[in-house]
């Protein structure tokens, strides 16, 4: 049985309760966890708050020092985390890898930073004085993570928060416990001090983590209703929060595009990770001249993607997370073709006895679809993508900002003035023109409107787990 990772303990649940983690491809139960609580939380934050003593006051390259040979160390471990990782969430094996990967890389990225950490000298009016501007560590962190990218979004807390000096209580989603508990027991083992990061499992430990007064920061990620709750929650302590939300990404693709490269950005952005991605290409806004191209080379892409288990090397989609996901979009397309769209490829389940266990589904593309459906204003998070004709970049920027959400965007266009315009006027916190949607470790990422705000990646979201104080120093 996985258990909890607070300071040295390896620790079930206070309450003793535990429940099964299973396989969303084959139904099979991968391991049982402990389904911690507050009691549990507030013995993970106690940790982290005496790990905060040693950690923030640790000369700065030595704490650089330790992180990359603790990621080093996770990195080595990339083949065993990532076959957990497809064995619990359902994501092809080759996806599995990129992502634990990606948990070690981030870990360095952000160690490099670790001893450059920059103030300010402010000359003040009397002259017997001067001022500082310092940066500290905020003290502890909670990072509450959704179950689609479980190890990457991990990372993007946990890597800035640690860098800075501060310390963590980390909370995987319920489903998607076992691969963080391996990253974060392969740093240890690396050489990451215990107590820095601590890790609690269950459902109830969120709620707890966001109240517990120890705590002076929340980073989620998860869902827009949820991070409504948590900035409430978080108003009691008045913690910090960063909250990355949901997301509708808009794909406008005009006339004089490269449709290769459109086609391919675009079936990696909706179809890559079962489609189970905030930043995704969740609408497509296709010009006239377009439309026919575009949709030939998709649906050949889509043809492409192997619905199947992620363990199998010949899977090239993994099944959805779990049966409410599936049906949620299930119920979305059906919506959509209730209302008169046309699907133009996949649309239901694939059929025959590997597929009998798990949550499969097929990659799904729409067009028609009116105005009024449900996959234009709710976030459809799986594979299916609704496809609307637009006559001009008019049209399609005002639709692409007809949502509620904020997050990513795209444009493929080879006119320099409509991708400046796109990148002027699309309400979201990324624009990619002409470029696959990745986000890139270099570059702030965060949402806009519904979406959320904060940053995370790039060194804006390693400031965001630091504090500014202002000193003076007079009598000279
Ligand atoms: P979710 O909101 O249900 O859960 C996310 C995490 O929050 C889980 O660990 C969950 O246990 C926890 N949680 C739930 N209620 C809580 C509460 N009241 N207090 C504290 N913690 C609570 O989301 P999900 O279904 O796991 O993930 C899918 C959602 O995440 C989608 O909406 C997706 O767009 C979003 N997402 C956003 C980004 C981004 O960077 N913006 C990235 C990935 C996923």
């Amino acid at each position: 049985m996985a258990t909890m990772i607070i300071e040295g303990d390896r620790t079930k649940a206070a309450s003793g309760k535990t429940y099964e983690v299973r396989n969303p491809a084959t139904g099979e139960v991968v391991d049982e966890v402990p389904a911690g609580g507050p009691a549990d939380v507030d013995k993970a934050a106690q940790a982290a708050s005496r790990a905060f003593g040693t950690w923030s006051r640790m000369p700065s390259n030595q704490r650089r020092e330790i992180l990359h040979k603790a990621s080093q160390h996770m990195l080595s471990k990339v083949e065993e985390i990532a076959t957990l990782l497809t064995k619990e969430q359902g994501k092809t094996i080759l996806e599995s890898r990129l992502e634990a990967r990606r948990f070690g890389e981030n870990i360095g990225w952000f160690a490099d930073l670790a001893d450059k950490i920059h103030g300010q000298y402010v000359r003040l009016p009397d002259l017997t004085t001067y001022g500082l501007v310092v940066r500290k560590p905020i003290g502890v962190c909670g990072a509450i993570v959704p179950w689609n990218f479980p190890l990457t979004l991990a990372a993007n807390k946990v890597a800035p928060a640690i860098a800075a000096g501060n310390t963590v209580v980390l909370k995987p989603a319920s489903t998607t416990p076992l691969a963080t508990l391996a990253c974060i027991e392969a740093l240890m083992e690396g050489g990451l001090p215990e107590g820095v990061v601590n890790v609690v499992v269950g459902q109830a430990t969120g709620e707890a983590i966001v109240g517990h007064p120890t705590i002076r920061k929340v980073a989620l990620t998860g869902s827009t209703p949820t991070g409504k709750r948590v900035m409430a929650k978080a108003a009691e302590t008045l913690k910090k929060v960063t909250l990355e939300l949901g997301g509708s990404d808009p794909c406008i693709v005009l006339d004089d595009a490269d449709l290769e490269g459109a086609a391919r950005a675009i079936s990696v952005g909706r179809f890559f990770n079962c489609g189970q991605q905030c930043l995704s290409t969740k609408r497509l806004y296709v010009q006239e001249g377009a439309y026919d191209g575009l949709m030939e080379k998709l649906i050949a892409r889509a043809a492409k993607l192997k619905p199947g288990n992620g363990l199998d090397k010949d899977s090239r989609m993994g099944p959805m997370h779990t049966e409410t996901q599936r049906a949620e979009v299930e119920a979305q397309v059906k919506d959509a073709t209730d209302r008169g769209a046309k699907v133009l490829f996949g649309g239901a389940r694939p059929e025959g006895s590997d597929y009998e266990k798990g949550w499969f589904i097929e990659p799904t593309i729409l067009t028609d679809v009116p105005d009024d459906a449900r996959m234009w204003r709710e976030e459809v998070f799986g594979p299916a993508l609704p496809v609307r004709r637009v006559k001009d970049l008019d049209e399609a920027l005002r639709l692409a900002n007809d949502s509620p959400f904020g997050l990513g965007s795209s444009i493929w266009t080879s006119s320099m003035a409509a991708a400046h315009r796109a990148v002027l006027e699309l309400e979201a916190g990324y624009t990619w023109v002409n470029a696959l949607v990745v986000a890139h470790d270099e570059l702030p990422f965060g949402g806009t409107k519904q979406s959320g705000f904060g940053k995370e990646h790039g060194v804006e979201a390693f400031m965001q787990y630091t504090e500014e104080k202002s000193v003076v120093y007079g009598g000279l």
